[in-house]
């Protein structure tokens, strides 16, 4: 059977990054196995729906390259892939539970189920479940007559299905990531499948497309855990074969202390979501890793491995490595610290690897100002080794763009003065008959000229980096003279000169 795995985000507002990390894995798996990648969206509770959150999902994968082979917009043979439009699926079969005694109508009040619940606290019960016990003593086919059930139907009562869960018994399954997991049906409660509004909840919605869908590999997060053994008793009654699971460890904060919320990562300072996100209700706007500035490739090869690694030293991994390396057995078990300085070592392994073409153009695009200067590859490439981010090279190359209008004054102080200056200026002259320089032909004519008076590089190399960028540290000197040309820097040195003497 080949494989089949599915992303089933609900839209209930913007991808959390361990979303993002959750469809990764999918995708890896699938890909390496030749296998499908589906993404279905769980829309089936309409309190939680948030206006704009699937397509935002949608988008968000689309730009970190994990594309769908089935999807609500690129169709299939399984589809729809939205599960409001496969509303009418899901009542067959929990009617079918129910006429097989697997699960039952009940008609309770919230009055009624709070009132339960009061009573059970009041008991000393410190988790009040309607369970395999409780049920005994509530308003449902299994306390009613047939004829009371049927009376109630007929009187337009509402009413939810409830899955009957075994009184007291082990539901074993064996989960990829952690080995065999044992739960007592006893702990569980008799969870609502279908709502008073005919819609499925969760739990049977999911069941039932996983099934009919073909899934052969639920990889989910660990917060879904819990509900395995549910969903384990789910496929039994409805006598279905169920999915091979993985449950992936959670993202923690930085310092290990509790999931990553968005609350936290909003206090850290850092994105939470891949892509800028607008809360429609709200209209707060949350950055996105994208408009941080992250680079893709980065991005997924930082979140792959987050909670996953192949064993070994090696860090970067391009997105055909981690389809040829992934494996559900090199999951960790324990919660991955979520490091954004990691982030941030990717990113710029990855700027640097990119073409000097590549980052002129991006500068281009976020810079529309400097989008003209034909130097703009030749700058990328002096800077990229010095900044995380491309944005970042604006504001770090400034002084390609313009000439200095202030200089350091701590280096003012410390380095420029008439010696350095007057040998600045016979440098310039020298240069000056060169049309163009290279970088090592600039520090030929430097030495040479320096060399007649014996004078030491280090006595002029800081104030020509004051006369030519107004700092005290940065790029290559000579870099920059190849960059800006002999003409500039002679112009530039005159302009220090006369205003730092
Ligand atoms: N709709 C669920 C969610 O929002 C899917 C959980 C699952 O993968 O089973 O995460």
């Amino acid at each position: 059977m080949s494989v089949r795995v599915r992303f089933a985000p609900s839209p209930t507002g913007a991808l959390h990054i361990g979303g993002v990390r959750t469809a990764l894995y999918n995708y890896l798996f699938a890909k390496k196995n030749n296998g499908a990648f589906i993404l279905r969206i769980e829309d089936t509770d309409r309190t939680r729906f948030v206006e704009g959150a699937e397509k935002y999902i949608e988008e968000s994968l689309v730009w970190a390259g994990i594309t769908a082979d089935e999807s609500p917009s690129a169709g299939g043979e399984f589809g729809p892939y939205r599960q409001s439009e496969r509303k009418e699926i899901y009542a067959g079969y929990a009617q079918q539970l129910v006429n097989e005694g697997k699960a039952y109508y009940a008609f309770d009040s919230s009055e009624e189920l709070d009132a339960m619940r009061e009573r059970l606290t009041q008991a000393g019960v410190a988790n009040p479940q309607y369970n395999a016990v409780t049920r005994m003593q509530m308003q449902n086919a299994l306390t009613l007559s047939p004829e009371e059930v049927q009376a109630k139907i007929d009187a337009g009562d509402s009413y939810v299905v409830r899955i009957k869960m075994p009184r007291n018994e082990d539901i074993r399954f064996k989960d990829e990531v952690r080995g065999w997991v044992v739960v007592n049906s006893a702990t569980l409660d008799d969870k609502i499948l279908l709502k008073s509004d005919g819609m499925p909840t969760y739990h049977l919605a999911n069941i039932v497309d996983d099934h009919l869908m073909e899934i052969t590999h639920v990889i989910r997060g660990e917060e879904w855990l819990p509900s395995a053994p549910l969903h384990v008793t789910l496929y039994e009654y409805l006598g279905w074969e169920p999915p091979k699971m993985a449950h992936l460890p959670l993202l923690l904060k930085p310092d290990g202390n509790g999931k990553l919320s968005k609350r936290a990562a909003d206090k850290l300072g850092f994105p939470i979501f891949p892509m800028n996100w607008k809360d429609p209700q709200t209209q707060e706007l949350s950055e996105g890793f994208k408009e941080r500035g992250y680079l893709k490739d980065a991005f997924i090869n930082f979140l792959a491995l987050l909670g996953w690694n192949p064993g070994g030293e090696q860090e970067l991994f391009d997105s055909v490595q981690l389809i040829e390396l992934f494996s559900l057995e090199k999951i960790n078990k324990s919660g991955a610290k979520f490091d954004i300085e990691k982030a941030k070592w990717f990113n710029q392994q990855y700027l640097k690897q990119l073409s000097n073409e590549d980052i002129a153009q991006e500068l281009g695009v976020q810079f529309p100002d400097i989008a003209e200067n034909e130097l703009l590859p030749q700058i990328a490439n002096s800077l990229k080794e010095r900044v995380t981010f491309i944005a970042e090279m604006k504001q770090a190359g400034q002084f390609y763009f313009e000439r200095p209008s202030t200089y350091n004054e701590k280096m003012v102080k410390k380095k420029w003065n008439e010696f350095a200056s007057d040998k600045l200026v016979g440098y310039a002259s020298e240069l000056s008959k060169l049309e163009t320089v290279k970088a090592d032909d600039a520090k030929e004519v430097l030495t040479n000229f320096l060399a007649a008076d014996e004078t030491p590089l280090g006595k002029v190399m800081p104030a020509l980096r004051l006369a030519l960028t107004g700092e005290a540290g940065g790029p290559d000197l000579m870099e920059i003279i190849e960059i800006l040309g002999p003409k500039e820097v002679a112009e530039r040195i005159a302009l220090a000169a006369e205003k730092l003497n």
